[in-house]
């Protein structure tokens, strides 16, 4: 056995259901394999084809808090910018993302602001700050008080992981539909646009590794 550990080669008959989180194929030759603990810094190979299967992901965590934090940032440099020109009664101003949805319930185009707040504001912020209230006490190696109802949280809302994608489709519509906004070329478009991306790596994060932390270093 060499710095790499092998997992079991997964015998024919099928896996009861419970077991099913516990198998790993091969990205390369499709090989099924049973998962098996890993030390520090090992790596799982293929049998077959020597591809690599998984390495230890329980420290995942630790590569997603800058992640995080770099979201939050462009966040705020996101609505702290003008990112929309609106024609308010006959004069054009530069406005935030809140500035435009209270204009959007003033104009009496209340669903349209919730949806645009919903989506650049509201879902974006609490996935942020769900994930800085897991991952900074576990920087310190602490376990954050309600951390299962949490992690169970952030796996709920997942079916909202298209949210990246719904956000600009949002503000297309605005453009398009609404003669009275235009979309401004500016800091907050561009700090919008990373926000979009990093979410997006954010959300490829698979939330299970924090149980298997959880496993390994119980509460204290
Ligand atoms: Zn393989």
């Amino acid at each position: 056995m060499s710095e790499a550990s092998r997992p079991e080669p997964l015998r024919a008959e099928p896996a009861p259901p419970a077991e099913l989180s516990r198998l790993v194929a091969c990205e390369y030759c499709d090989a099924v394999y049973q998962r098996t603990e890993l030390a520090d810094g090992e790596r799982a190979l293929c049998l077959r084809c020597g591809g690599q299967l998984y390495r230890e992901s329980t420290r995942a965590y630790t590569r997603l808090l800058p992640l995080v934090v770099t979201a939050l940032i462009l966040f705020l440099v996101s609505n702290a910018y003008p990112i929309v020109e609106m024609d308010l009664k006959g004069v054009r101003t530069e406005t935030t993302l809140w500035g435009a949805v209270q204009a959007l319930n003033a104009d009496h185009m209340a669903l349209v602001a919730m949806l645009v707040f919903g989506t650049t504001i509201l879902f974006p912020l609490c996935e942020m700050l769900m994930m800085l209230y897991l991952l900074v006490p576990m920087a310190r190696r602490r376990m954050p008080p309600g951390f299962e109802r949490i992690v169970r949280g952030i796996r709920q809302t997942r079916p909202w992981g298209m949210i990246e994608v719904f956000m600009i489709g949002v503000l297309v519509t605005l453009v398009k539909l609404s003669t009275m906004a235009q979309v401004l070329p500016g800091i907050a478009l561009w700090s919008f646009g990373a926000l979009v991306v990093v979410l997006a790596a954010m959300l490829s994060f698979d939330p299970r590794d924090l149980w298997q932390y959880l496993e390994k270093e119980p509460p204290r």
